[in-house]
């Protein structure tokens, strides 16, 4: 699966925007930031501290003054990581800076003007157009998804239900690394389509936020793009390429305020700077290299960008500055934080042949529809053959591999349909025209043919449709060199070339010139032979110089650690103040529960509760498991069916015996009427009469049989008052003894 296991480190560039007009009108203090652009360094001036103070220098790979186009930030530095990709290796780009200072101009820019399209675009292009350029064995799948970390939650920008509360969760699996689950993503064919999903995904952005720049400035947005490649190996098979690419935009760098805040409030300020502290905390501890742990469950953010960060990606870090003094504070951060992140060794790799590759189960289905469509047409021509009374037949429909043979059973299959039916409505009108059928006969023939017509139809539309969802699947597949856009040209493509190779010498010569900056500092080596006096003021003053430099670097870096040290502090008390503010929130949830709850109701959630490390959140454990609840819901034993309780067998025989009143049942349903004849013979019918209007008597003819219907004292008549139903129950027990019993 690997193919290069040598380590690769994070690409960190400095992009400077130009100052804006508001900046401009604030007065003088002018840029605090120059740059170096052939060296890659950065000189930031505290518009605060006396002139004689140096300026802290800072060395990237590359830096991008006010002035930069966003085509020479592309060319020079984004450029060979979308070729990676292209070849199968993991690929990251992420900005990185304070709000307002140019992160989504870099990574999106302005998509009408040409020269201001920003990484994004640029990187649709490169993509396609290297698609259209490529070998014609070669087939790709591409496809992209669009997602944003709010509050530490992951949100569908593509999926429609949107803006309702359904967030996303992270899985990991040993073959992707983490993902996450349920996440839309869309196959695109085009520019035009992959720049549609990224439009829907703006909008869906866009009307989530109530104001859109406070909400972007505190959400992180990525743009995920697979791009599958197969190509036939030497061994003649199909090998699979996946590269995959992240796009993200981050949310402003700058400390959100958290003190003072309570409840609602301070957990989203502690949110959105959870997922840039641990981003800050996994460089950190990356660039250290020392520190076994790496923090990368801490945030959804740092989880996503795992494999970007010492992973098996690489990555490219855009820093983005605002030459304004007064952030000249937060732009020495987001300097720091571009220098240590730096030091970040990755381990590119190639994934070749993965499990998951969507792109072999669209070849597969592909083959498997074609495969059936050329079963059906090849079904159809053999009985066009055998009409024409041609005695040649072949079995085998696979064997129609040459394209004109493929077009000759197609058309044959064609005209195998047009014929048939032209023969049915022949037979048809012949059958019509017989004088010498009957009209019975006529009817049942002409009900043949016109289902046998039916059959073509079905047949037909089926063979249709089946042609049309193969289409559909294989229009997913870009081969390569097919879809050439019209205007990459030769000369077009010559233009490429070179500016690829200018980018690559300005990269080169910047690496070197970086190193022997270093070389010429570390040489303090002095011939320590002198031939002359003057030879040897030379010297020393040369050394003078020299440790003047080195002092003047050491200063540099006192500051730097008081300054960090200072910054430490700040960050130490920030945390302190939530601390405290957090305490205080769960005393009171304390007292709540102490006074106001149960202390056996506390103790039963308390048992039932549980810690879901993977959404990060406490859950209730079901009262009754889920598999024994369906059994405790289950029928009531076989013993006791029809029974108010379990019954022995003995029990039940002795019932059906009805040999002892014990064991009488208890349902009333089950009880007999006493059969003696009523004592009531020498009543008068006024008697009689009365007793059959009471409510407790049936004189259905079921009395007959023994069996009396009994009435829930409830259900008695209206007549009878409902506050004297005890005295009615009563009244009913007293008319049948046995009952009673
Ligand atoms: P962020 O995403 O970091 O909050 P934006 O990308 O929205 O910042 O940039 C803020 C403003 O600055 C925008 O109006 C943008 O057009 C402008 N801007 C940023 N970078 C540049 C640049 N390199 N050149 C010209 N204008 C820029
Ligand atoms: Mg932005």
């Amino acid at each position: 699966m690997s193919k290069n296991k040598s380590s690769e480190s994070v690409k960190v560039v400095v992009r400077c925007r130009p100052l804006n007009r508001k900046e401009e009108s604030n007065g003088p203090g002018g840029d605090i930031i120059q740059m170096d652009l052939r060296l890659g360094q950065v000189f930031l001036r505290n518009p605060r501290a006396p002139a004689s103070e140096p300026q802290k220098t800072f060395t990237f790979d590359a830096v991008y003054d006010a002035k930069s186009k966003q085509r020479d930030l592309y060319d020079e530095s984004v450029r060979p990581l979308i070729d990676s990709v292209l070849a199968g290796f993991n690929g990251t780009i992420f900005a990185y800076g304070q709000t307002g200072t140019g992160k989504t101009y870099t990574m999106q820019g302005a998509w009408l003007d040409p020269e201001k399209r920003g990484v994004i675009p640029n990187a649709f292009d490169h993509i396609f157009t290297h698609i259209s350029r490529s070998q014609s064995d070669k087939q790709y799948l591409v496809r992209a998804s669009y997602l944003e970390i709010y509050r530490e939650e992951i949100r569908d920008l593509l999926c429609p239900n949107h803006g309702s509360t359904r967030a996303l969760d992270l899985r990991e699996s040993p073959e992707t690394g983490v993902y996450v689950r349920d996440l839309t993503s869309c196959v695109c064919k085009s520019i035009k389509e992959i720049e549609e999903v990224m439009n829907v995904g703006n909008q869906a952005r866009a009307v989530g936020a109530t104001d859109m720049n406070e909400h972007s400035s505190r959400s992180h947005a990525l743009f995920l793009i697979t791009v599958e490649c197969s190509q036939p190996g030497p061994d003649g098979r199909k090998h699979i390429r996946v590269g995959r690419l992240n796009l993200v935009d981050l949310a402003g760098s700058e400390r959100q305020a958290k003190t003072g805040v309570q409840g609602e409030r301070l957990k989203e300020a502690a949110k959105i700077n959870l997922s840039l502290s641990a981003l800050g905390n996994v460089i950190s501890a990356l660039a250290d290299g020392r520190s076994g742990h790496v923090p990368y469950r801490d945030s959804k953010l740092t989880r996503l960008l795992q494999d970007s960060l010492g992973g098996n990606a690489k990555t490219v870090m855009v820093a983005t500055l605002g030459p304004a003094p007064q952030h000249y504070e937060e732009t020495l951060t987001t300097l720091r934080y571009a220098n240590r992140a730096k030091n970040i060794q990755n381990q590119p790799r190639v994934n070749e042949d993965p499990k998951d590759a969507l792109l072999r189960e669209f070849q597969k289905e592909i083959a498997r529809l074609r495969a059936q469509l050329n079963h059906r047409k090849w079904r159809n021509k053999q009985k066009k053959d055998r009409v024409d009374g041609e005695s040649w037949e072949r079995d085998r429909e696979e064997e129609t591999e040459g394209e004109e043979e493929q077009e000759e059973v197609e058309k044959a299959a064609e005209e195998y349909v047009k014929l048939e039916e032209q023969r049915l409505e022949r037979e048809k009108e012949a059958i019509r025209e017989d004088r010498f059928l009957l009209a019975e006969e006529k009817q049942r023939l002409l009900g043949e043919k016109e289902r046998m017509m039916g059959d073509l139809r079905k047949e037909q539309e089926a063979t249709e449709q089946l042609t049309a969802k193969y289409k559909a699947m294989e229009s997913k597949l870009l081969v390569g060199g097919k879809n050439i856009i019209d205007h990459t040209n030769e000369q077009q493509k010559m233009l490429e070339v070179k500016r690829h190779e200018i980018a690559e010498q300005s990269r080169n010569e910047r690496e070197m010139q970086q190193q022997m900056l270093a070389q010429d500092e570390e040489t303090l080596e002095l011939r320590e032979t002198f031939t002359s006096l003057q030879q040897e003021v030379e010297a020393k003053t040369k050394k003078l110089k020299k440790v003047l430099k080195l002092y003047a670097k050491l200063q540099c870096i006192k500051a730097e650690i008081q300054d960090v040290n200072n910054e430490h502090v700040t960050s130490r008390q920030e945390l302190e103040q939530t601390q405290n503010e957090l305490t205080r929130e769960l005393k009171f949830k304390y007292l709540i529960i102490e006074n106001f709850i149960p202390p056996e109701e506390k103790n039963k959630i308390m048992n039932r509760l549980t810690f879901d490390p993977e959404e990060d959140q406490w859950k209730f454990q079901p009262l009754v498991p889920a598999e024994s609840k369906s059994l405790q819901m289950k029928k009531r034993p076989t013993s006791a069916v029809g029974y108010k309780r379990p019954i022995s067998q003995y029990a039940r025989v002795a019932i059906a015996m009805r040999a002892h009143s014990r064991y009488r049942a208890e349902n009333i349903m089950f009880l007999e009427l006493d059969m003696t004849p009523p004592n009531a013979a020498s009543l008068d019918r006024s008697a009689e009469a009365e007793l059959n209007q009471s409510p407790s008597l049936d004189s259905s003819p079921t009395k007959d049989r023994g069996v009396r219907k009994s009435r829930s004292w409830c259900q008695t008549p209206k007549s009878i008052p409902s506050s004297s139903s005890n005295v009615s129950l009563a009244a009913c027990h007293a008319a049948t003894p046995t009952a009673a019993q």
